[in-house]
């Protein structure tokens, strides 16, 4: 049976025509040039709204030059091991946006022939693609009045039209969208969406508001109310919880460990010097021993501690210690294979690492025993 899902409902007002054409008229006049805004190739909208994601422009866009580079097309991506995917993606984090896309790919390929769908029921199928991914993809790309409502797009909308439901609700989140649906202007919808989100970004920005500078001000209801500033109101969230993890180098004739984490879950995928989270009160040396023995049945010699790396997730805090060891004399190493290698310095340069290991690594010794 279908569970109806709440939301709920906001009204546009009697102004939103012209509001909405301010906002095209800003929009074509003060858009920002955008190598994502040259082009109305779906994939390429598709990567970069993936890669935007919690993540700033400026960061995003070597990011997007080199992948489209490595990866033109949906087969290209489709194709390309998960490893080359991984690498392409290192220093973007969040890392399961990658794995999915990659899926997704594979996914476009095998029932679309390679063409992305433009019709929303299939791209919200596609692994990874959530309702504001497929608005976006929807609307720039084909054109398609369908909304793209994310953060800062609810945060301007929270203000314009004085909406003071929490938006980490999923019900106001829907609201929103029906909301935005209606403001776009007939045959519009791909400089419309973006033309919010562009506000959102450049003038309705979330602590100090530019409302002298806003093309929409007239209409905003907060901005008359003087309450722009607390707006949007959002549920807290729960603060990261730390976690006290010993991460080791394992030095052998010139080679270092490393072992490729599980593919689901954090870091899905990705390769990383053995690392595991100290029980409480375990002296920190004693955890690497322990962790070592426990992940690779392995006995080492810790030389010393290498470096502090402190690391913030959204939900998690990593406190890692790491530690230089070298096996114990008469240990049988552990041998290579799918999820465990031994590799010199520059080999290491080939594997995508999370940044917390990429930092250790940045602190491995010079030399011929490194
Ligand atoms: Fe945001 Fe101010 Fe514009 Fe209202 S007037 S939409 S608060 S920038």
């Amino acid at each position: 049976m279908t569970q109806k899902r709440p939301r709920r409902t906001y009204d546009p007002g009697p102004h939103s025509r012209e509001l909405s054409a301010a906002l095209l008229g800003w929009f074509a006049a003060h858009r920002r040039d955008l190598p994502w805004r040259r082009t109305r190739d779906p994939y390429h909208i598709w990567v970069s709204e993936v890669m935007l994601q919690q993540t700033r422009v400026e960061t995003v866009i070597p990011y997007y030059e080199r992948w489209l580079q490595r990866f033109p097309t949906v087969e290209a991506l489709a194709t390309a091991p998960e490893d080359e995917v991984l690498k392409a993606w290192e220093g973007l984090g969040y890392y399961s946006r990658a794995r999915n896309l990659h899926q997704a790919a594979r996914e476009v390929v095998a029932r679309y022939g390679g063409r992305v769908p433009d019709e929303p029921q299939a791209l919200a199928a596609l692994k990874g693609v959530g309702p504001y991914t497929a608005g976006a993809i929807l609307s720039i790309a084909y054109n398609r009045p369908e909304p793209a409502v994310d953060g800062n797009v609810m945060r301007v909308l929270s203000r314009l039209f004085l909406i003071q439901d929490s938006v980490s609700e999923p019900a106001t989140r829907r609201g929103m969208e029906d909301l935005a649906r209606r403001l776009i202007p007939p045959g519009k919808a791909a400089n419309f969406n973006q033309a919010l989100m562009e506000l959102g970004a450049l003038i309705c920005t979330p602590t100090q508001p530019r409302c002298d500078h806003c093309p929409v001000t007239r209409w905003c209801l907060a901005r008359r109310e003087g309450v722009a500033a607390q707006l949007p109101v959002k549920t807290a969230a729960r603060a990261p919880r730390p976690v006290d993890m010993v991460a080791a180098v394992i030095r052998h004739q010139g080679r270092v460990l490393i072992v490729r984490r599980p593919s689901e879950g954090l870091l899905g995928g990705l390769w990383e010097f053995p690392a595991g989270e100290r029980p409480s009160g375990v002296p920190w040396p004693r955890a690497v021993h322990m962790m070592l023995k426990e992940r690779l049945g392995l006995a080492v010699e810790v030389e010393g501690h290498l470096c502090d790396v402190r690391h913030v997730f959204s939900h998690l805090v990593w406190n890692l210690k790491a530690y230089a060891a070298v096996p114990a004399p008469g240990e049988s190493l552990p041998e290579e294979g799918e999820g465990l290698r031994w590799v010199t310095r520059d080999e290491l340069r080939a594997f995508a690492l999370p940044v917390a290991h990429q930092k250790i690594a940045a602190h491995l010794p010079d030399g011929p025993d490194s």
